[in-house]
């Protein structure tokens, strides 16, 4: 066994007996630079200073040299310990610990200190929780626009399978974008995604949509798991049915070597042909790149959002 793979299963005991798959080597148009700028160390002070978690960390993204240089930081609230153990996630699988009540204001605090204009935040999945962390959410979404006033609010959840009346909690609170991803194509969810539904995370979607027609709603897919271009565009007509505004498509990297293999890269040409085929379906906005994660510039694809959709609304006036 290789020094990686012991490593992962230090952090993944769950995922001790799943087979090594070797990591392949990235492709010359999957490049980051190592983080470097002041106002990176300044960011990772205050998710410290503050005891936060983010997903920036705790995934591995290769993005975060990019997006701490920008104060860009996804906060993970409710622990680093998730219930579920997903193929592609590199979050830790395991007995989360108690709720920190604190944390909503500590994440207020955090959002006022770094001025952000736009913030996005996600949790770990929380089974063990009877509302699957709803009022946590959305004392979260308080806390922000008590501390950090004129700031938007992203939050990107769990699908709260089982929980009823959960997505009822989180849209109360009114968050400016619901944002769930549904990973990968429904073929796929028994491998990669095996705690979830498709369809309960289509109908969480759909349902955050009609409690709050203004709200924008948001999902993103990983491609390289061996999904078909057929079985994406299915998927988009789905999430269109679904009222969804806005997709992400991005490249899924294996994390460790317990992790789902990548089945290939796909190339910038096919993330183009995805991003036109999308919008032709009607969405909104649509970002598709091979390093395009769910928050990558959710601040600037925001402020484009709320254009596209004052643009879409006044074309249908002037008709
Ligand atoms: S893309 Fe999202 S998760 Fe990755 S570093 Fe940027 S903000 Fe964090």
């Amino acid at each position: 066994m290789t020094t990686t793979a012991k490593a992962a299963e230090l952090r993944h005991p769950e995922k001790r007996n799943r087979p090594d798959n070797p990591i392949q080597r990235k492709p010359a148009w999957i490049r980051v630079k190592a983080p470097t700028s002041p106002v990176y160390r300044e960011t990772r002070d205050i998710v410290r200073e503050n005891g936060l978690h983010t997903v920036c960390e705790e995934a591995g993204c290769p993005n975060i040299g990019e997006c701490w240089a920008r104060r860009h930081a996804t906060f993970m609230v409710m622990g680093d310990t998730c219930t579920r153990a997903c193929a592609f996630c590199n979050v830790a699988t395991g007995t989360p610990m108690p709720l920190d009540p604190m944390e909503p204001v500590n994440i207020g605090t955090a959002v006022a200190k770094l001025g952000l204009e736009h913030v996005v935040v996600t949790s770990v999945d929380r089974d063990d929780l009877i509302d699957g962390g709803a009022a946590h959410f959305a004392a979260v979404i308080h806390r922000i626009r008590e501390f950090a006033h004129g700031t938007t609010v992203e939050i990107l959840t769990p699908d709260f399978k089982d929980k009823a009346g959960a997505i009822e909690v989180v849209s109360a609170a009114k968050p400016d974008v619901f944002n769930h991803n549904l990973e990968t194509v429904p073929r796929l969810y028994p491998t990669i995604r095996p705690g979830a539904r498709y369809f309960t995370s289509l109908e969480l979607l759909h349902r955050a949509k009609r409690l709050d027609p203004n709200v924008f709603t948001k999902s993103g897919l990983m491609v390289g798991l061996g999904e078909s271009r057929e079985e994406v565009h299915q998927v988009m007509d789905d999430l269109r049915a679904a009222d969804v505004d806005f997709l992400t498509i991005g490249q899924y990297l294996q994390p460790t070597p317990k992790h789902a293999a990548i089945d290939r890269f796909i190339t910038p040409d096919e993330f183009d042909a995805y991003a036109t085929a999308a919008r032709g379906k009607g969405f909104l906005m649509v970002s598709a790149s091979p390093l395009t994660r769910s928050s990558y510039h959710a601040d600037s694809d925001f402020a484009r959002l709320r254009d596209a959709r004052a643009a879409k609304l006044h074309n249908a006036d002037t008709r």
